[in-house]
């Protein structure tokens, strides 16, 4: 065993940054010549914005790409001085200091597009923007109804030196390759609609990581990857994270607490949604859906033990649940892996979204702040 293992703390997320960096190379090649967009938005997917920033960008990233401005900040306060754009704006967000920070703002509204002029002009040099056009989502982005009248105005801002529309993108709904490929032609229409304005954008932008992985036609310039940066399969459809050529860089694991001899009969945990079979040994794990361990994944979901699988016995609690392990022989302090890299017998976090009717994606996001992450280089 890895000696690290040994001395691993009560819960922990491990992060593997050397994971990181190969799934953004691998993404990187599968895609070129189209450029790569890490997406380290919600603190890289849970796994931690800076370090995985640093590491996707050593693997090959071009940009990196965020939801909302403090994450842009936090990025920028870190030292990290590649291309990022930030794409859904607070209401009331101020974007004079985002554009003294050099961060691309997302442009989904006329409104949006005037506040970034004006604060342009406070901040003395023009605001790089993407417009994103909203081709069927329906969430943020220019409806289809306003975009000639917005590209339009963004051609004028462009003369005067207020902005500059570096970008032009939209998001795929993943409903069905038909519904994406409709997509797809909305998005060109609206390229050439904004080209015919006097815009000249260096990257279009459609693809996430599905988009990115099976719809080569939606690469265009530059897809926004983040699942996969992460080693995660976006499909939900049973795909591995190792057909796709990933591997997962979480690992969510803790160390037995306890460990209990139970007779036939016995009910664990809250409402004795379980009773043991037979006699059998309980192991208790020492992370709970405060932790973000899925509360729903309750007698459903498997943890790994030396590699080898055992059921969650009964209602998973805020800080602890329960594992029966049979007659196998664990003791206190040994390591629980509940998700990581299938390849080491451990289940992958889809296989929890799985039992939680939820996605991969969830999962690893929704870990909570009370397990520490620990980030792996360099091993
Ligand atoms: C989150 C997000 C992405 C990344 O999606 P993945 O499926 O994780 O690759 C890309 N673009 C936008 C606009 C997003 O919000």
């Amino acid at each position: 065993m890895n000696p690290r293992h040994v001395r691993s703390p009560f819960r922990e997320a491990v992060v593997d940054l050397d994971a990181v960096r190969a799934n953004v190379a691998h993404l990187a090649s599968i895609v070129a010549p189209a450029r790569v967009m890490a997406v380290v938005k919600a603190d890289a997917y849970g796994h931690g914005a800076v370090p995985v920033a640093r590491a996707a960008l050593a693997g090959g990233a071009h940009e990196l790409g965020v939801a909302d401005l403090d994450e842009a900040h936090a990025l920028r306060d870190a030292g990290i001085d590649a291309p990022l754009l930030a794409w859904l704006h607070d209401p009331a967000a101020r974007f004079e200091p985002a554009i003294a920070h050099g961060i691309e703002l997302g442009v989904s509204s006329l409104a949006q597009l005037e506040a970034m002029a004006d604060a342009a002009t406070g901040a003395g040099s023009a605001a790089t923007v993407h417009l994103k056009l909203d081709t069927g989502l329906s969430r943020n982005g220019i409806a289809r109804d306003d975009w000639a009248s917005v590209v339009a105005r963004a051609a004028d801002l462009e003369d005067d030196g207020r902005i500059r529309v570096r970008g032009l993108f939209s998001h795929l709904s993943n409903t069905s390759p038909g519904e994406d490929a409709a997509q797809l032609q909305a998005f060109l229409d609206g390229v050439a609609r904004a080209e015919r304005a006097g815009l000249s954008p260096d990257v279009r932008h459609l693809a996430a990581t599905a988009g990115a992985l099976r719809m080569p036609d939606a690469r265009l310039d530059l897809v926004r990857v983040g699942i996969g940066v992460y080693g995660v399969p976006p499909f939900g459809d049973g795909t591995t994270a190792a057909e796709l050529g990933l591997r997962p860089a979480m690992t969510l694991r803790g160390r037995i607490a306890a460990v209990r001899r139970v007779d036939p009969g016995t009910g664990a945990s809250y409402g004795y949604t379980w009773r043991a079979p037979h006699p059998t040994t309980l192991a208790l794990v020492p992370l709970g859906y405060a932790d973000g361990v899925p509360r729903q994944a309750s007698g459903r979901a498997e943890v790994a033990i030396d590699g080898v699988r055992y059921p969650v016995a009964g209602r998973i609690a805020m800080d602890q649940f329960l594992v029966d392990v049979g007659e196998a022989e664990v003791a206190v302090g040994d390591e629980v892996v509940l998700f990581g890299d299938p390849a080491t017998g451990a289940p992958s976090a889809d296989d929890w979204g799985d039992a939680a009717d939820t996605i991969g994606y969830e999962i690893v996001t929704r870990i909570g702040s009370r397990v520490p992450r620990t980030h792996l280089e360099g091993s």
